[in-house]
Parts: C-alpha cells; sequence; structure tokens
C-alpha cells in the first residue's frame, strides 16, 4: 500500500515474466511495492486477447521445463506450489521441411526411435552416424561444468564438432540448437543451448500452461496483490528520475511522481538506460556497454482459427524454400546465412523458417469445442530496417509455408489475425520488439549478462534484459525476477540505498 509521505519501496516498471515474479517476491519479503504496467493487460509478452470463443497469446509460447524450473521456485516461494498447470501432449512438435519429417516424442522412452527417424529422414552416412550419435550422446549427458566451456562458442561450431561435410546436416542440428533463442546459429551461445537441450532431455516437461501463456504471470500479480503490493495497468513510465547517482522513483504519462527507494525496470536495457532515465546519469564505460548490446531477432506473427482440429503435435518447426528450384539437399550453411543476412536487412526470404506452436492441443479449452487455434512466427528485420516488401507479403508467407507443411490447412481457416514487429515491439515497450533483449550471443551468457545492479543507486534491471541466469526466454526472464528480488531485498534490509 502507498505511504504517501516517503513512497513506495520498490517500483516493478512491467508485468511480463520478470517483473511479476519480482513485483510478487518483493511483496512477500514484505516489502511495500508498487508494480505499473503501460498497458490495459497484464503479462507482457505472455499477455492475451479473446476472440470468436478463442483465447490467443500475444507472443508465440512453448515452456521447456513446466514447474520444474524457475515458475516453479517462483510459486513455492509464494507458498502456491503448482498452482500453474503445465500440460504436456504425445507428439511434442513435428519438424519438417527441407525434405525431412520427424516427429519429436514426449517420453523419453520413444527416443531411441526418434533417433532412428532422424538418422534415416536426413540420409545420415555410416561417417556421420557416428558424429550424430555423439553429438545426441553429449547434448544430453555434457556436465554443467563442461556446458559452461561452451558459453563463449557459438552452436554453429559445436556442431561442426561432430559434423565435417554434410552441410544440410550441420543446418539442421544448428538451426534445433538456435530455435530456442530466436536467434541464427552461429550466434546462439553452444553452452546456452546444450545447458537448454539437456533439462529438455531430462526433465521431460517441454508443456504449456493450462488457461494460456498468460496464466503464469496472472498468477505471479494476483499472488503479489494477495500480498499487498499496488498494481496500476494503463501506467506508462516516461521517467526514472535520478538525482545525485540515486534513484528516486518514477513519473508516469500525465504527470504523476510514485517516490521509491528502489525501481525495477524490465524493458531493456537500451531504453532503460537512454530513455527512461537518461545516459548521462550512467559512466561512459556503462552506456557504452549497453549501445552495443545484441538483442535477438524480431518476429512476425500470425494467429490463425481453424473450423476444425486438423494438426496433432503440440507444435511445428517447419522450413520451406520458396524458389523450387533449389535441392533442399544441396543447401549450404553459406546459403543460409545469405537467406538470414537478406531478411535482417529488409529482403523477403528465400527460405522461411516457421515456429508454431498450437495451444488448443495442450489446453482445448483455448478455443471453441472441436475448433484449433495456432500460433506462428518467423523471423523479420528490426523495426529501423526499410522491408523491401510489404508486411502483410512477410505474414501471408507464414500462412502459405503453414498450408505447405500442414496440408488442408487454408480450407480450414476461420480467421487470421497479423501482429508485424511494430506491434510486437509497441505492446512490450521495448526498441525494435526482440524477443530476447539480451540475446543469448556467445559474448552474453552466463557470467557475461549484464548485470541486476547498476551504476545507479537504487536501480536495477530484471526480466530477460538481466541477471546470470539461462534457459529459454520466458524462464530466463523469471529467474532474473528471482534474483533481482533478493538482490532488493538484501540491499534495502542492509540499508545500501537509503
Ligand atoms: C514471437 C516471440 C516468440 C517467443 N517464443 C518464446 C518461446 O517459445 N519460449 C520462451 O520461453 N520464450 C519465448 N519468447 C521470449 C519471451 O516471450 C520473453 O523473453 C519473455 O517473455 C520476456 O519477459 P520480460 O518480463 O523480460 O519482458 P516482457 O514480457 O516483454 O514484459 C515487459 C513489460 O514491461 C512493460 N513496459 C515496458 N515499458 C514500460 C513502461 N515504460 N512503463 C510501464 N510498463 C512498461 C511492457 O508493457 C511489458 O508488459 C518469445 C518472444 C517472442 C516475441
Amino acid at each position: 500500500m502507498e505511504n504517501s509521505k516517503n513512497g513506495y519501496d520498490v517500483v516493478v516498471i512491467g508485468t511480463g515474466m520478470g517483473g511479476s515474479a519480482c513485483g510478487a517476491l518483493l511483496a512477500k519479503a514484505g516489502l511495500n511495492t508498487l508494480i505499473l504496467e503501460k498497458n490495459e493487460k497484464i503479462g507482457g509478452s505472455c499477455s492475451y486477447y479473446e476472440k470468436d470463443g478463442f483465447k490467443v497469446d500475444i507472443g508465440t509460447h512453448m515452456f521447456t521445463r513446466g514447474n520444474r524450473g524457475p515458475f516453479g521456485e517462483v510459486q513455492r516461494r509464494l507458498g502456491i506450489p503448482n498452482r500453474i498447470q503445465f500440460k504436456q501432449v504425445h507428439d511434442l512438435a513435428l519438424m519438417k521441411g527441407m525434405g525431412y519429417s520427424i516427429i519429436m516424442p514426449k517420453e523419453l522412452y520413444r527416443y531411441p526411435i526418434f533417433y532412428l527417424q532422424l538418422y534415416r529422414e536426413l540420409n545420415i552416412s555410416l561417417k556421420d552416424f557416428v558424429g550424430v550419435s555423439r553429438f545426441l550422446h553429449d547434448l544430453a549427458m555434457m556436465p554443467d561444468s563442461e556446458i559452461e566451456k561452451w558459453n563463449e562458442r557459438s552452436a554453429e561450431e559445436f556442431v561442426y564438432r561432430y559434423i565435417g561435410q554434410n552441410q544440410r546436416l550441420v543446418g539442421y542440428l544448428g538451426a534445433l540448437l538456435g530455435l530456442f533463442f530466436v536467434l541464427p546459429f552461429w550466434e546462439a551461445s553452444a553452452g546456452e543451448a546444450i545447458w537448454c537441450y539437456k533439462r529438455v532431455i531430462w526433465e521431460q516437461s517441454l508443456s504449456y500452461p493450462q488457461g494460456g501463456a498468460h496464466r503464469i504471470p496472472s498468477v505471479f500479480c494476483e499472488a503479489a496483490e494477495g500480498l499487498g503490493a499496488d498494481l496500476r495497468t494503463g501506467s506508462n513510465v516516461t521517467r526514472i528520475r535520478v538525482e545525485n547517482g540515486r534513484v528516486q522513483g518514477v513519473e508516469v504519462e500525465g504527470g504523476r511522481f510514485f517516490p521509491a527507494r528502489a525501481v525495477v525496470s524490465t524493458t531493456s536495457l537500451r531504453d532503460s538506460v537512454l530513455r527512461l532515465v537518461g545516459e548521462g546519469h550512467f559512466p561512459e564505460t556503462y552506456r557504452e556497454k549497453v549501445k552495443k548490446i545484441k538483442k535477438s531477432s524480431v518476429a512476425f506473427q500470425v494467429k490463425i482459427a481453424l473450423d476444425r482440429k486438423i494438426f496433432e503435435p503440440g507444435a511445428l518447426f517447419g522450413a520451406r524454400i520458396l524458389d523450387k528450384s533449389i535441392d533442399p539437399e544441396k543447401i549450404t550453411i553459406d546459403d543460409l546465412k545469405r537467406n538470414y543476412n537478406n531478411i535482417m536487412q529488409g529482403k523477403f526470404p528465400e527460405v522461411t523458417a516457421v515456429y508454431a506452436p498450437v495451444p488448443s492441443n495442450f489446453d482445448p479449452s483455448l478455443a471453441p469445442p472441436g475448433k484449433q487455434l495456432i500460433t506462428a512466427c518467423s523471423s523479420g528485420p528490426t523495426t529501423d530496417v526499410e522491408l523491401e516488401d510489404p508486411p502483410e507479403k512477410w505474414m501471408d508467407e507464414i500462412v502459405d509455408s503453414l498450408d505447405e507443411l500442414i496440408p488442408g490447412l487454408k480450407k480450414h481457416i476461420m480467421w487470421v489475425d497479423r501482429f508485424d514487429t511494430k506491434f510486437t515491439a509497441n505492446w512490450i515497450g521495448k526498441e525494435f520488439g526482440p524477443a530476447i533483449s539480451t540475446g543469448q550471443t556467445v559474448d552474453q551468457v552466463g557470467k557475461n549478462r549484464p548485470s541486476i545492479r547498476t551504476p545507479v543507486r537504487g536501480l536495477y534491471f530484471a526480466g530477460d534484459c538481466a541477471g546470470g541466469g539461462h534457459g529459454v526466454g520466458t524462464e530466463l526472464a523469471t529467474q532474473s525476477g528471482i534474483e533481482c528480488s533478493e538482490i532488493v531485498a538484501s540491499d534495502l534490509a542492509q540499508g545500501l540505498i537509503d
């Protein structure tokens, strides 16, 4: 509750995974907490809307660790273990395109068949058989101390360690490693990829929450309010006020000022430092570092409502080549790099890679009875890059690719909602709209991630921009929220920011 004289102990900016987790845990620690969200609805990237009986994610999500990872940890700390139910499906994903079609199973006991399918579909020679087997073995078995040594090397280097000449195979295995980070595999950290896949294999928790992705931040925000935190939606923070190197509080649109001893910002580091605080309040070395931070790719998204269930697996990881004269078996890594670089320069892709979770397969209540909801996305350039073709063409291409990969799809479409990259950037409030604002590149994981504490006393960063955690975006952001709540509570208790 607001103390009008001295303000709040902490103001948290944002109700995505990072902000909602951090805000709830700060309230649990007994701190007088205010959580501010610029949108009318909470959830950030994991927010939602409703249409014709469908409950649709704003983002495009799957969750790798269910309650075994940071989501479970937050609930345990809040005293509400397993309030969020994670749902699984028998076939986790269909990986299809470039001449292959492979089902990724849920159960560990089906992995030998999955591996056999992989060897057959990818035409793996006897020579590569040994390499691929060692690759799969190491993904599952590498000790964490060994994984750390791969943090600063790329997923591409990791794959080349096992596979010599077969470019298609390198491309395929590499794409799998980069997928979780919305990064091409020549930029993604191998250590981070191995860390995630090892947990996917052993924890068997690749899943989706009952009630939709927003169920996670909703449970955290409800808990925060139950513990006495104030939550205000429709409150756009326009300035984090800093005087003499110390945070004073935040100003929201309309001019109201909320004094606070500490402020946690969960928008990107760039937005917080350059826009909300002002770079003059930071030492030069720090602001130069912030300007050089690499973000993940941004995404065009489509939401597709179908009049019946036509696709069984939990997700589709697919690719299609537009130019039918190109032989998928002869695609090289240079071709893939050229295609990606063209996309980043705003040129329409020759190869479209599509990531398409099917939320209603995990939780049928997200669509009206008998209907199906597919959410899908593909990489696009940052919003400052001029597109050679209108955004509608890019989003139509996702639908066309899905129609090729899921035959008959178009015949069953009730409606398609298209979200371009500018929409996402505006919704999450992060410049350029990156899927993960501090991308998990070779130089930005583990000990090299930006720290939660900042040079400004009382100012902290959480979410997918900062903190020493690991994992896919939502889990990385939640872990950061946990870490940040511990640091802020401890600094306040020790009087470090009074
Ligand atoms: C297309 C796409 C696909 C993805 N796929 C996956 C996936 O499959 N699995 C996965 O785990 N992750 C995935 N991610 C990444 C994941 O969504 C994010 O990494 C994670 O949700 C980020 O959480 P966050 O708390 O850091 O930030 P966000 O969820 O972005 O929340 C930031 C919040 O801060 C608010 N805010 C910003 N500025 C202000 C301001 N000035 N005043 C008030 N409020 C403000 C925003 O409105 C927003 O609510 C995907 C992301 C995208 C975009």
